[in-house]
């Protein structure tokens, strides 16, 4: 079976600006569907922001593996209860790809627990991505670099958590330097944040793009759920592994669910 992923994009920049409508006519969501479309192990869907519940509800989630997911202008938009809906599948084993300025979605700081700023120049320069991690799997079939002749700058700091592994380190035309490629596990969940993406550049034309974004979709792939993460049983004394006896004081009393 296909991995089952779900492209969302806020889909508002291309209704109100011009630049962003004629770069990306269908949606930008539209778009990155169709740069995975070319691998036959990944089925797509889309969502956006303005879809009941964002297109994001529990039977939404309950057919999705990997959620990709693009935002800009408007992540104060996005309800909590979704946001929270989707953290929870992301600590039961689901994927989730956050892609450019998507480091102030809410999801994105609801799973880092961290302010997730950056520093940022719009001014079309070249963005050379260097592969730091040549055997990940995301960076599957890549050379040593590749460049977008366009792009935003984003700088260090980048204030995130330090990440499980560094896949890509961009250069800017204009000098600074920006961990573009970051990846985390929160539960049993895969993450992957991946830098590219300003609105008003032809970065998801890019076939390289593509095969990151392919890639990075197989890689946060997780064939299983793991509801366990979500819960914090109680598993008495005669339960255990081992036999062993009871013996201390006790706050709690056998067999309760304990505080919530
Ligand atoms: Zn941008």
């Amino acid at each position: 079976m296909p991995i089952r992923t779900l492209v969302w994009g806020e889909n508002v920049h291309e209704q109100k600006n011009k630049i962003v409508a004629d770069n990306y006519p269908e949606g930008m969501h539209n778009q990155i569907a169709r740069l995975l479309a070319s691998d036959g192990n990944i089925s797509t869907t889309t969502a956006t922001l303005q879809d009941p519940e964002h297109g994001c509800s529990e039977a939404a989630l309950a057919q999705t593996d990997v959620l990709i997911w693009w935002g800009h202008a408007a992540h104060g938009q996005v309800k909590d209860e979704v946001v929270e809906r989707i953290a929870k599948r992301v600590w039961e084993g689901m994927g989730l790809i956050v892609l450019h300025s998507g480091h102030f979605s809410k999801i994105f700081k609801r799973l880092m627990g961290a302010p997730c700023g950056l520093h940022w120049r719009e001014a079309g320069e070249r963005e050379r991505l260097w592969v730091i991690n040549p055997g990940h799997p995301i960076a599957k079939g890549l050379p040593a670099y590749f460049e977008l002749e366009m792009e935003e700058m984003y700088g260090e700091p980048f204030s995130v958590p330090e990440p499980l592994e560094t896949v890509f380190v961009s250069w800017f035309q204009g000098g600074e330097v920006f961990r573009s490629g970051l990846t985390y596990r929160r539960g049993a969940g895969n993450i992957f944040y991946f830098r590219p993406g300003h609105e008003t550049y032809p970065t998801y034309h890019d076939d390289t793009v593509g095969q990151v974004l392919r890639n990075a979709v197989n890689w946060a792939f997780n064939k299983d759920r793991y509801p366990q993460m979500l819960t914090a049983p109680n598993t008495p004394f005669d339960e255990a592994p081992e036999q062993i006896e009871e013996r201390g004081p006790k706050l709690h009393h056998g067999r309760e669910e304990g505080f919530r």
